[in-house]
């Protein structure tokens, strides 16, 4: 799809909170303290529930739900992702693969202001750069939708497999130390489900 509306853009983010949903037991057996799996739930209701008139407004209310229904550091910081690139969409009906790409660039520069993670400490950032990167590259030959965001999808899964080796230096699973060597991190996991869900939607013509 080379661009999509705000009815289309809603039924990726259901189809998305879905996937998340679907990989709960296995985001919450990664993450077991508090099991980060539960945030599609709310999140469908609150799209199913409400009408959006643009983009904006549809991913102004997701990151607020998101806040909201997952609480904790990772839900301020998925938050962020879908408010901080915003501006960036303003007063548009409908969006393509520059359009998301300027927006989602947004939202990751917003998650590392305010996170303050560097790549390398095992976490959702360690995914979402080489989303950006593979995105940006897609950029070079596609302004289609769907194609840019099967490029993040498979940039953010090649960073989650990076976050294997790491050792967290930032977050809960600080604690845990060398034990969290083999596991990927949860964050990065919930960011390339999220972003395959959108892909997987938005490729359809
Ligand atoms: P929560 O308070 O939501 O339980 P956690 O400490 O369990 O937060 O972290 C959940 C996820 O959020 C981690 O897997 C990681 O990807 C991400 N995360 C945590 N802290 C940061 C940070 N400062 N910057 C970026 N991502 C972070
Ligand atoms: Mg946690």
């Amino acid at each position: 799809m080379r661009f999509a509306d705000t009815t289309a853009l809603k039924i990726a983010m259901i189809e998305a909170s879905r996937a998340i949903i679907a990989a709960e037991p296995e985001l919450t057996r990664v993450d077991s303290v508090i099991g980060d799996g539960d945030h599609g739930i709310g999140l469908i209701e609150q799209l199913s529930e409400n009408n959006f008139s643009t983009p904006y407004d549809l991913f102004h209310a997701v990151g607020l739900c998101l806040v909201k229904s997952m609480g904790g550091s990772s839900g301020v910081l998925f938050g962020t992702l879908f408010i901080s690139g915003l501006e960036e969409i303003k007063d548009k009906d409908s969006l393509n693969g520059v359009d998301m790409a300027a927006f989602l660039s947004g939202g990751i520069q917003g998650v590392i202001r305010r996170g303050r993670a560097n790549p390398g400490d095992k976490t959702m950032v360690d995914a979402l750069l080489p989303a950006e990167s593979e995105m940006n590259s897609a950029l070079k030959s596609t302004d289609d939708l769907g194609q840019v965001l099967k490029a993040a999808h498979k940039g953010a899964l090649s960073g989650v497999e990076s976050t294997k080796n790491m050792v967290s230096r930032l977050g809960r699973s600080k604690n845990f130390r060398e034990q969290v060597i083999g596991w990927p991190d949860p964050g990065a996991m919930s960011v390339s489900i999220l972003l395959g869900g959108l892909a997987n939607s938005l490729s359809q013509d």
